[in-house]
């Protein structure tokens, strides 16, 4: 019997995870599928990130080693970053067009939007922020009463939002970026590289200190600098081997991580999936259209333009493996080790590009978030019936382009960060709590974009470079080779 391609496998393990936890829930079992089940999916997740912090700083050292000089460092890392923020820009502008053509948060009853606009002028007020479009129903007579009953309403709103941890803890992560202008560069150098490795949403500094390693080997005599040299490379393959191990094991790692994410959603009720989805149902339309968009017709195009040598069918085929576990994990710090494989094995991207240019772009090249950024804000103030003007909204597409780019490469980080997409135009950073339900399983999408734009830049690099060697692949099982 032919043997099924591992991202078959793990497509498989995807829909029993998802079956397992909606029969668990109607039969009351969900306990046991999260005390039983999940775990493994949390070790799956471990394992990759465990692997992804050391790759990424050998193969960057590697990288950088490896082009030769560095002026070929400079005009590649220019290069890089730019076709990064030109895709990051395209995404961002991409989610407004559709957000304001499909109009999501107006498809809500006009009674309940008007409650919502006034409970946003009584948070506005007690914020001192100037309100901007025009209307004010809170000096509205007819509205009088309804302020004061929606002001009691907003209040017991705002204490449970303040005793919330995820936004009082997304705020301290916020703050730094207020700090001063330039605190996010300042950030980007380690004061301790020992530090940074163990925590990892820190993988700027780490690619930061990977550089500076990089470049200092590049200075030193040849006999200094081979050991060096010889010990990353040969690390660089232990690491793609420990991927290749853990990925045989993927299949059932798959299973437990949805049976354990849907069963959290699900609690012993089925049916409170399918209520979250109805409210928040054109939302998810929007975003999700938007990212498909990028996926199937933006992407391919870039290809087609600036590659030409790869195939429509033959680019998915090559990275469905990576594809399907940016799907499972939520994370393309923990994809990246995937990627890289199949970047390098199946489009035949030379090592050179794909240890510099990857790394860089799962934490920094986050198109996925960018759209759902874009999106989430204008959605969130259409409900609150609040008309963002023309500058505010190139305001959204400056900071989802900064926010991404500050977004760590991990589940529900974007959602984060919306916080200073939603106070740079003045809206009211609590409303992340509103998109909140479907936040899990859109992050599954946008970060399959994310991971898919990484890749992409880095064929167009490697074409501009003469570094790309495609030769078409069978069988995408052939990347995992143990
Ligand atoms: N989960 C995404 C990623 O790792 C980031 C996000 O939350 O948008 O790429």
């Amino acid at each position: 019997m032919k043997k099924l391609s591992l991202h078959w496998k793990i497509i498989i393990g995807l829909i029993l995870g998802i079956a397992w936890a909606l029969l668990s829930s109607s039969l009351g079992w969900s306990e046991f599928t999260i005390n039983w089940i999940a775990p493994f999916g949390t070790i799956f997740i471990n394992l990759l990130k465990l692997i992804a912090v050391p790759l990424v700083l050998v193969s960057i050292i590697n990288g950088v080693a490896n082009i030769g000089d560095p002026a070929s460092l400079g005009r590649m890392g220019a290069k890089t970053l730019s076709i990064y923020l030109i895709t990051t820009v395209i995404a961002a502008s991409l989610g407004l067009v559709l957000v304001n053509i499909i109009q999501p948060g107006k498809l809500i009853d006009e009674q309940s939007r008007i409650d919502n606009r006034i409970s946003y002028e009584i948070w506005a007020a007690s914020e001192n922020l100037e309100i901007k479009d025009g209307i004010n129903y809170l000096q509205n007579p007819e509205f009088f009463e309804r302020a004061q009953r929606i002001s009691e309403l907003s209040r017991s709103e705002l204490v449970e939002a303040s005793e919330n941890d995820r936004i009082a803890s997304a705020k301290a992560a916020t703050e730094t970026v207020k700090e001063s202008p330039l605190q996010p560069l300042v950030d980007i150098v380690p004061e301790n590289f020992f530090f940074s490795l163990s925590d990892n949403t820190l993988m700027l500094q780490i690619i930061f200190f990977g550089i500076f390693f990089g470049i200092s080997l590049l200075l030193i005599p040849n006999n200094k600098s081979k050991p060096v040299m010889d010990f990353m490379d040969s690390t660089t393959e232990v690491f793609l081997k420990m991927v290749d191990l853990v990925m045989q094991a993927a299949p059932f790692f798959v299973f437990a991580l949805l049976a354990g994410e849907v069963g959290k959603m699900a609690g012993d009720d089925v049916s409170k999936v399918v209520e979250i989805f109805k409210g928040l149902s054109w939302y998810s339309l929007t975003v999700f259209l938007g990212l498909m968009l990028l996926i199937f017709a933006i992407y391919p195009l870039f290809i087609k333009l600036f590659v030409k040598k790869i195939p429509y069918r033959g680019f998915f085929k090559a990275i469905s493996p990576a594809q399907t576990l940016a799907f499972s994990t939520s994370s393309s710090a923990a994809t990246l080790p995937v990627t890289m494989e199949c970047v390098e094995e199946n489009l035949g991207v030379d090592k050179k590009i794909t240890s510099f240019v990857l790394p860089i772009g799962a934490t920094v090249n986050m198109d996925g978030t960018c759209v759902y950024q874009a999106v989430a804000v204008v959605f969130l103030a259409q409900m609150h019936m609040i008309d963002l003007t023309l500058a505010q909204q190139i305001t959204i597409v400056m900071t989802a382009t900064l926010a991404s780019i500050g977004s760590a490469a991990v589940p529900s980080a974007g959602l984060v960060m919306l916080i200073i997409v939603l106070e740079s135009v003045g809206l009211n950073p609590a409303w992340i709590a509103i998109i909140f339900p479907v936040d899990r399983i859109l992050d599954m999408f946008r970060t399959i974009v994310n991971v898919t734009g990484d890749i992409t830049v880095s064929t167009i690099i490697a074409k501009g470079e003469d570094l790309l060697n495609y030769k078409g692949i069978k069988n995408p099982t052939q990347t995992f080779d143990v």
